[in-house]
C-alpha cells in the first residue's frame, strides 16, 4: 500500500496535485532520497527547492513545494502548497487520525534516543512498529516521523526534543501520544531557561497532547518530580513513576558487566530480571520506563523484557570497544564512545561507567590498566557553565579515574579543580589532541571520550580507531 498518494496528500494538505502519483516514503534530503519518496522541499539552512529537481532525477515519487521550482519540469509531479513545513504538520495530522497504532511519546534532558530505541526494541517483537531511525524529535523532525508512519503500524514510538520554552506542547498536540515519557529533567539548554524548574514545567507540556484515558509515565525520584505529578495529574487518566529506589517501578540487584547490565525490576505487577546491552546504571533506569509502557499497553512481561534484551545504544552513545594496537604482542586498549553529546546528567552517568568498568589488560601489557578519561565541554549551559564543569570534579566517580584529559575553554574549570595527580592534557580544541592520541593511553587502559557534539570529542575518537 502506498504511504501517500496524490489524492490522499492533495486532501491532507489542501494542495493541488500535478500528475498522479504514488509515494511510498518521504524525504528532506536528496542524499538519502529513495527512488518512489515523496521529496519534501523544506527550508532549513538551505532551501529545499533548490535540490527539486535533483530529487526527481533520483527517482521522487513527486515533491512537496511552494511553486515549481526553475528548470523543473512542468508537467513534474508535484504537491504545490502555500507553506512546506505547515503541509509537513498537516501531512501528520492525517497519518496520526488514520491509524490505530498505539503511540508513544518520549521526552526528557537526556536518555530520549536511547529510550525510543529501547522501546523499538520491546514493540517491534509484538508488531509493526513505527520509528525513527534517527533523533527526529524538533520542529520538522516529529512531523516527519508522524508523516511516515504506516497506516497499519501497530505501535510508534515518536521522540519529542526541545531547545527553547513553548516547543513540546504543538508537538505533543501533533503526535497525540497513548503513554507520554520523560525519562529525566537535568540541566541542560540552560541558555534559553532560567532554572530547571522550568525545563520541568517545559518537559511537562508533553502531557498537553495526552490522548484521553492516556497514561504518563516520569520520575518520581527526582527534585522536580512534584512538578512533573502536578502536571500529569491533570492531564492523564493514569500516572505511573519510576527510579532507582523510589517509585512505582523500580531497580535492584542491578549488575554493570563490560558490554551489558542486568536488574531485577520490582513493579506492581511483580518482579521481573532483565537485561539491556550497555553497561550503566541510567540505562537500566531508562529501561523501567520502557517495561512499564509495556504493562500498560498489555504486552506479556516476559517476553517484553526479552524484547529489550535486543537493545544496544546507537554509536557514540556510549558503546564500547576494544582497539588492537599490537595484535602479535596482544597489545590493546578499551574505548567507551560517548562523544556523541554532554550535559552534567549524561556526564555523571558516563563516568560512572567508567568508574565501575575494570580495565582488562593483555598479556603484552605492563601492570594493571588505568581508567583514563577525556572529557569535552558541555555547551548551552548558560551563566552556570563554570560551576557546572568545576561540580564534575566532586562525582564520587572521579575517585576511581586515573587521568583526565580536558578539552575545550569552559573544561579549563575542571581542569584547574582537579588533583595535579589525575591531571592529564588541557587543549582548546579537540583538533590539538588528535596528533598526541598515542599519547593519550597504555596498552591495557580504558578510555572514555565524551563531550557536547559541538566540541567534537569524535575526532579523538576516530583517531584513537585509526591507531
Ligand atoms: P540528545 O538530545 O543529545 O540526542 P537524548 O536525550 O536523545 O540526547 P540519548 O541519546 O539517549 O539522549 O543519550 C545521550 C547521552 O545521555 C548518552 O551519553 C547516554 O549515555 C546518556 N544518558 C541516557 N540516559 C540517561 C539518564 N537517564 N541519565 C543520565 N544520562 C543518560
Amino acid at each position: 500500500m502506498a504511504l501517500w498518494t496524490a489524492q490522499d496528500a492533495a486532501a491532507a494538505t489542501g494542495g493541488q496535485a500535478v500528475g498522479d502519483w504514488q509515494a511510498n516514503g518521504l524525504s528532506i534530503d536528496t542524499r538519502s532520497l529513495q527512488k518512489g519518496d515523496l521529496f519534501i522541499a523544506l527550508k532549513d539552512q538551505r532551501d529545499g527547492h533548490d535540490f527539486v529537481a535533483q530529487a526527481l532525477a533520483k527517482g521522487a515519487a513527486a515533491a512537496l513545494v511552494t511553486h515549481r521550482p526553475e528548470g523543473v519540469a512542468e508537467d513534474a509531479p508535484l504537491l504545490i502548497v502555500p507553506d512546506v513545513l505547515q503541509a509537513l504538520e498537516a501531512l501528520a495530522r492525517a497519518a496520526r487520525a488514520r491509524t490505530s497504532a498505539k503511540i508513544i511519546g518520549v521526552t526528557g534532558s537526556v536518555g530520549k534516543t536511547s529510550t525510543k530505541d529501547m522501546l523499538g526494541a520491546m514493540l517491534s517483537g509484538q508488531g509493526k512498529t513505527h520509528i525513527a531511525a534517527a533523533s527526529f524529535n524538533n520542529h520538522w523532525g516529529v512531523p516527519l516521523t508522524l508523516a511516515r508512519m504506516p497506516q497499519d503500524a501497530d505501535f510508534a514510538v515518536i521522540e519529542i526534543g526541545m531547545n527553547h520554552p513553548g516547543e513540546i506542547a504543538p508537538l505533543a498536540r501533533l503526535a497525540r501520544p497513548h503513554v507520554a515519557i520523560i525519562t529525566i529533567v537535568a540541566p541542560a539548554h540552560l541558555e534559553a531557561f532560567a532554572s530547571v524548574a522550568e525545563i520541568a514545567h517545559e518537559k511537562a507540556a508533553i502531557f498537553d497532547g495526552l490522548e484521553p484515558g492516556g497514561t504518563a509515565i516520569l520520575r518520581g525520584d527526582l527534585e522536580t518530580s512534584a512538578i512533573l505529578l502536578d502536571a500529569a495529574r491533570a492531564k492523564a487518566a493514569k500516572v505511573l513513576t519510576f527510579g532507582e529506589e523510589s517509585g512505582d517501578y523500580t531497580l535492584s540487584d542491578l549488575r554493570i558487566g563490560p558490554e551489558a547490565s542486568c536488574a531485577r525490576l520490582r513493579a506492581p505487577q511483580g518482579e521481573r530480571l532483565f537485561k539491556v546491552g550497555s553497561p550503566g546504571r541510567h540505562f537500566a533506569v531508562n529501561a523501567l520506563a520502557v517495561l512499564a509502557t509495556g504493562d500498560v499497553l498489555g504486552l506479556d512481561p516476559t517476553i517484553a523484557a526479552h524484547d529489550l534484551g535486543r537493545w544496544q545504544p546507537p554509536a557514540g552513545r556510549g558503546t564500547r570497544e576494544r582497539i588492537m594496537v599490537d595484535p602479535i604482542e596482544d597489545r590493546f586498549f578499551d574505548l567507551i564512545d560517548d562523544a556523541f553529546n554532554a550535559n552534567p546528567a549524561s556526564m555523571a552517568a558516563s563516568l560512572a561507567v567508567l568508574a565501575a568498568a575494570e580495565p582488562t589488560h593483555g598479556v603484552g601489557s605492563v601492570g594493571k590498566g588505568r581508567r583514563v578519561a577525556i572529557l569535552g565541554d558541555m555547551l548551552e549551559l548558560g551563566p552556570q557553565e563554570t560551576a557546572l564543569h568545576q561540580a564534575i570534579a566532586a562525582l564520587p566517580a572521579l575517585r576511581y579515574i586515573d587521568v583526565i584529559h580536558c578539552v575545550g575553554p569552559r573544561m579549563k574549570a575542571l581542569y584547574a579543580s582537579l588533583p595535579q595527580s589525575k591531571r592529564g592534557d588541557w587543549v582548546e580544541t579537540a583538533t590539538e589532541l588528535v596528533p598526541k592520541a598515542r599519547r593519550l593511553f597504555d596498552a591495557g587502559d580504558i578510555l572514555l571520550v565524551k563531550g557536547s557534539k559541538g566540541i567534537k570529542v569524535s575526532l579523538v575518537v576516530d583517531a584513537l580507531r585509526k591507531l
